[in-house]
């Protein structure tokens, strides 16, 4: 990606303050800043942000609005952990925005989330809603205090700007199953003509195959332990064709995952080793 006449600064450290930060429990936290380069994401882009004395890891720019971004933080680890304790006024670094985003097409677009992927489909959700397209968005999570988004995605469908399914593993909110039942369903009784899913690569792959067959445009958010973020150091690669997710992706269309025989099956760990999904 390419700033005009600022060809590589986005590609290099920048040092942010944290301007808020909202804690919705102890596993998620968004984290708002400024920054003119992430201000300017494509929906789908992911930033590095460094955690001073921790780690640097790759997350999605899930708002921007006004000059004010943010990521949204599911705690998994030392580096989420220390992001969702972060205080106003405390200093990071980030890198980005990186990678090729989701290309917002389609006039009955379907948009499938699972846990904290949301984080990557929601400014797409506001693109679509800012262009006066009524998208439908299934949110699947285990449970409902996992949704944290849900008031506001209640309020837009209330406000007719989307169509709305919340579904959860355990039934405590919307549809009891998974995010992938509930799109299959849907897709059988609409005319969607592009879908768009983030989340655990198992769902990921549920949805590459109910829409393998169909014509319908999709395109996949897929997550991989990325490292420099530039294409340089290959942590990120996709047997067999050689694609790397912090550059070619994060977002691949299903005629692109067709050929990589490393979906739905291996991943990488920080070493570049091979594990199965
Ligand atoms: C393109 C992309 C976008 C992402 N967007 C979000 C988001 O918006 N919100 C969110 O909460 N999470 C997001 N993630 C996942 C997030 O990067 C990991 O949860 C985070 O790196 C875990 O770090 P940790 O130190 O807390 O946990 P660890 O204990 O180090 O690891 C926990 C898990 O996270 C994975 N992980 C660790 N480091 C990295 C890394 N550098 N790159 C990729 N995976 C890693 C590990 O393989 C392991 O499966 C995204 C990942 C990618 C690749």
């Amino acid at each position: 990606m390419n700033f005009e006449g600022q060809k590589l600064e986005y590609a290099t450290m920048r040092r942010i303050s944290v301007l808020n930060v909202r804690k919705y429990n102890e596993r998620f936290a968004i984290i708002y800043f400024e920054d003119k380069y992430v201000s300017r994401s494509v929906p789908g882009q992911y930033i590095m942000v460094w955690i001073p004395g921790c780690d640097e890891i790759p997350l999605s720019v899930s708002h921007s609005e006004d000059g004010v971004c943010a990521v949204t933080v599911k705690n998994v680890g030392e580096a989420t952990s220390r992001l969702c304790n972060v205080s106003i006024g405390e200093e990071l670094g980030v890198r980005g925005p990186f990678g090729h985003g989701f290309k917002c097409m389609g006039a009955k677009p379907l948009i499938v989330a699972g846990g904290v992927g949301i984080a990557g489909l929601r400014l797409l959700l506001y693109k679509f809603v800012r262009k006066s397209v009524l998208p439908t968005l299934i949110v699947g999570t285990k449970t409902f205090e996992e949704n944290i988004f849900h008031e506001e995605f209640l309020k837009l469908s209330e406000n007719r700007l989307l169509i709305y399914h919340p579904v959860t593993e355990d039934g405590s909110l919307g549809e009891k199953g998974l995010a992938s039942e509930v799109a299959e369903k849907l897709i059988l009784s609409n005319e969607f003509d592009q879908v768009y899913c983030c989340g655990p690569e198992k769902m990921l792959y549920n949805m590459f195959n109910i829409v393998l067959d169909k014509k319908i445009g999709s395109q996949f958010l897929l997550e991989r332990y990325i490292k420099c973020a530039v294409g340089i150091c290959g942590q990120c690669v996709l047997d067999d064709e050689g694609l790397l997710v912090c550059k070619d992706g994060p977002v691949f269309t299903k005629n692109v995952l067709k050929r990589i025989k490393d979906f739905g099956h291996f991943s990488r760990n920080a070493c570049g080793k091979k594990f199965p999904l």
